[in-house]
């Protein structure tokens, strides 16, 4: 009876020490799920590096523009 007391002791401790463990490698790895600088479906402009939707932005020969301005003004030109 006595070994039994003991064997439940140390099997709590072991379960208390792997609780402790998990709950602070929890805590760090929130802050890794960040959602990613630029989404799929907009564009940054070369000029000013605003971002828009993908649909907005203006074709250069070099990439992506907020404005036809912004692509004169990167003396860059229509590429069609
Ligand atoms: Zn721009």
């Amino acid at each position: 009876m006595k070994y039994l007391i003991w064997f439940l002791v140390i099997l709590l401790a072991i379960w208390a020490f792997k609780r402790s463990r998990r709950s602070n490698s929890d805590a760090p790895q929130a802050p890794t799920a960040a959602t990613p600088a630029t989404p799929a479906n907009m564009a940054v402009c070369l000029h000013c590096g605003i971002h828009l939707p993908q649909e907005e932005a203006v074709m250069g020969e070099k990439g992506q523009y907020c404005s036809t301005e912004h692509r004169a003004a990167a003396q860059d030109r229509n590429p069609v």
